[in-house]
């Protein structure tokens, strides 16, 4: 069977994606979950992107429509089905066999791991969002010298409740990744909690920006031992991209003891950066999801390749990145099987790889790098 079969057959893990929007969406609400820029300047559209071409391409035959149907006969057509059907086509035709949700931004909009799971035929297992729990704990009333105990009490009770198969930092929008690999020592911590809580929380409440408890957070979860997700690399205009380099992460990545996984999420452009890291540190693993659909299908194979230009096999996962529109599960799995098949298929014909030895990664980066690394039961 060749690679292609192979990865066809595969019930892919989806170790890093969000729920999918509950409601119906009209254009300018599509239009804005296609583009992490949100809503597209006066003029212009979303769907002249990339990804925007994928999704006629690629999810109006979900839908029943003609490859390439235009933006408004696509919307039609959804708007026709209704959410629930077009969600269940889409999540479907993704072929995953277990979903590792990360819940912790605009969770009320979006189905909940469970159902987005139902919806699939897969099962699925919670990431918690590190800082959110901080800033839940700030909200119900906690004394600054209270700060670091209290959130210890609150992660594990967190993980406790969903069963969370691991953990998430977003340091890499708040402070970026060049942080100060220590932990902090905890009169320094109640320091930073009395000036951080004193703030104006604002609106949103408290964000949890301050650099000191950004590291009391993440030893935190170094000491729970489950594993550590860090957004890295692309994400939406609230980073700095500069500072999101997982290479600037190098020093917490040498302080972490090797037990705790460390998987740096999307990674683009910095890719080959991270595929270095897993490449030295054995507790290091990466993902290009987000990337893969947003430079649409052409371009996918060149980035998966040179994210594997160093990475060792046991290393990649899988990770769609997807978030509200269940077009983006699709389009993710469908641009990972098919440029992984390329990608291995090019290295067998060369007589570099055995089909075998291309069979066997292709297993290992859909399915059983996950399974190992987050302890979830997964079938080939
Ligand atoms: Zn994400």
């Amino acid at each position: 069977m060749g690679t292609a079969a192979v990865l066809e057959r595969l019930r892919l893990v989806d170790h890093h994606c969000h729920g999918v929007v509950r409601g119906e969406l009209d254009r300018p609400g599509f239009e804005a979950l296609i583009s992490e820029a949100g809503a597209p300047p006066a003029g212009l559209t979303n769907f002249d992107s990339p990804l925007g071409v994928s999704i006629r391409r690629h999810c109006a035959p979900v839908l029943g429509l003609e490859p390439h149907a235009d933006p408004e006969q696509y919307l039609q057509r959804r708007a026709e089905l209704g959410t629930s059907t077009v969600t269940g086509r889409l999540l479907r035709a993704a072929g995953v066999q277990a979903f590792l949700v990360d819940t912790g931004f605009r969770a009320d909009e979006l189905l909940s791991p469970a159902e987005l799971a139902a919806a699939a035929g897969g099962t699925s297992r919670e990431i918690v969002r590190l800082e959110p729990v901080a800033e839940r704990l700030a909200a119900d009333g906690v004394e600054p010298d209270e700060f670091l105990d209290g959130y210890a009490t609150a992660l594990a009770a967190a993980v406790a409740a969903s069963g969370a198969a691991g953990v998430k930092s977003i340091a890499a929008y708040r402070v970026g990744l060049d942080l100060d690999p220590r932990r902090p020592a905890r009169a320094d911590v109640a320091a930073a909690a009395a000036g951080w809580l004193r703030g104006d929380p604002g609106r949103a409440g408290h964000r949890l920006d301050d650099p000191v408890l950004i590291r009391a957070v993440l030893w935190t979860a170094v000491e729970l031992g489950l594993p550590i997700q860090f957004h890295a690399g692309y994400g939406d205009p609230d980073i700095r991209l500069h500072r999101t380099n997982p290479s600037l992460l190098t020093d917490f990545v040498r302080a972490v003891p090797r037990r705790v996984p460390i998987l740096l999420l999307h990674c683009w452009p910095y890719h080959r950066e991270a595929s270095y890291l897993a490449a030295v540190y054995p507790h290091v693993h990466l993902d290009v999801g987000l990337a893969l659909n947003y430079v649409g299908l052409s371009r996918a194979a060149a980035v998966l390749a040179e994210a594997l230009e160093l990475t060792p096999f046991g290393k990649m996962l899988y990770s769609s990145d997807a978030f509200g529109l269940p077009e983006l599960y699709h389009l993710g799995a469908l641009g990972f099987r098919r440029t992984l098949a390329e990608l291995l298929d090019a290295r067998v014909a060369a007589d570099e790889w055995s089909a075998e030895d291309a069979r066997r990664l292709a297993r290992m980066i859909s399915v059983e790098n996950a399974a190992r690394v987050y302890g979830v039961e997964c079938s080939l």
